[in-house]
């Protein structure tokens, strides 16, 4: 029987006829841009996320995108960036003129390891964006106090890690900002491209208002040069009822990777699968539930081949480094050792909320059988 990487029919059958029902009212009433519908989720992101102020944006890209314009981050800046995550991380800096510094990662979580960011700062420095990589905190104490310091503002890349918890404090209520994105695959998704920036700071939040409508107030008076970045009035309506289903989809994901760590251990696999890791004071939401194999790039990609003949769903998140990708080429001679082990030896396996105890039996004895 095949197991997909991520099933979301299941999730949509839960809300299926509320959400039908929003989305004929939206249509109805043909109110598409900001308003009300807007405003609710954004009230409710907020105070879901524990911080003042939730904006909702176009997407996670823009998101972050956004973020670094408000701080007016441009040609000649440079921003410290995990030199492994998704490429928005990176793209977005370089699509402002400005220089990504990367910094290598941790492997015990796959995030920034704040023990190398110290050296990477000048005084070009103007922004420091750990990513909350796969679903769990990059070590944000350690990070905020290196910023601190220098009183360079930290933009939380929490893309993937919407609800997870560092210390009691919920992501993105700890940098300067947060950016979130609900792209479908991400544990709050919306019906399409979605994101949201989450700040306590009231100016920044006025500011980010502004941004988001091409630095326009009042109408057709331009202060900043902004972007478009609304989120969609549907966009905003679906996430809104999804939102208070999301700690429920959390459970499941953990209660997921509770199943796996019991698996895995019965299976005799300990030495030749490292499972994800959470640690101490963190809630992990597991984005993505990664395992690696320590052997190397070859009995990934053996695993990896024998999941897909046998239909289950996997990917590698990522196959290159940040500093490995062609358009990157020359902007580093840094070696990135933690990153490319990563890249070569991580694979993403199911863990969907509504995956059950017996697709997981599944997954791990065929990667036992892989492994023989
Ligand atoms: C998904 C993701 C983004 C980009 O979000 P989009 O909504 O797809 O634009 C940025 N950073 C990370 C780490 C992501 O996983």
């Amino acid at each position: 029987m095949a197991i997909p990487l991520l099933d979301l029919k299941l999730q949509y059958a839960a809300i299926r006829e509320e959400a039908l029902r929003v989305t004929a009212e939206i249509y109805e009433s043909q109110l598409f841009i900001l308003g009300k519908r807007v405003d609710d989720f954004e009230r409710d992101f907020a105070q879901y996320c524990q911080t003042r102020h939730a904006l909702g944006i176009s997407s996670g890209t823009d998101a972050l995108l956004e973020a670094l314009m408000v701080l007016g981050i441009g040609q000649g800046d440079e921003v410290i960036v995990p030199a492994y995550s998704f490429f928005a991380t990176a793209g977005v800096v370089s699509r402002l003129g400005a220089t990504p510094v990367f910094v290598d990662i941790d492997l015990t979580d796959y995030n920034l390891d704040p023990r190398l960011v110290e050296a990477r700062i000048t005084a070009r420095t103007k922004a420091i964006m750990p990513v909350h990589l796969y679903g769990q905190c990059a070590p944000m104490d350690e990070l905020m106090a290196i910023a601190a310091q220098r009183g360079i503002p930290v933009i939380e890349d929490a893309a993937q890690a919407v609800g997870c918890d560092y210390n009691g404090h919920r992501a993105g209520s700890i940098g300067t900002m947060g950016a979130f994105s609900f792209f479908p695959s991400k544990n709050l998704g919306a019906f399409g491209d979605a994101g949201a920036i989450t700040t306590n700071d009231d100016e920044l939040a006025a500011r980010l208002v502004d941004y988001r409508v091409h630095g326009m107030r009042p109408k057709y008076f331009h202060h900043y040069v902004g972007g478009n970045f609304r989120i969609d009035a549907l966009q905003a309506a679906m996430l809104h009822i999804k939102l208070p289903l999301l700690e429920s989809w959390h459970e499941g994901r953990r209660r997921n990777a509770d199943l796996y760590r019991r698996h895995f251990a019965d299976a005799g696999l300990g030495e030749r699968v490292v499972l994800p890791e959470e640690l101490r004071g963190r809630r992990h939401i597991y984005n993505q539930y990664i395992v690696r194999f320590p052997e190397g790039s070859e009995t990934r990609d053996r695993v990896m081949n024998h999941l897909k003949s046998v239909q289950i769903g996997c990917e590698v998140y990522y196959p290159l480094t940040l500093p490995q990708q062609p358009c990157f080429a020359g902007l580093t001679d840094e070696s990135y050792p933690q990153s490319e082990t990563a890249a070569q030896q991580t694979l993403a396996i199911p863990v969907f909320p509504e995956l059950k105890e017996e697709q997981i039996a599944e997954v791990v004895r065929e990667i036992r059988k892989a492994l023989e």
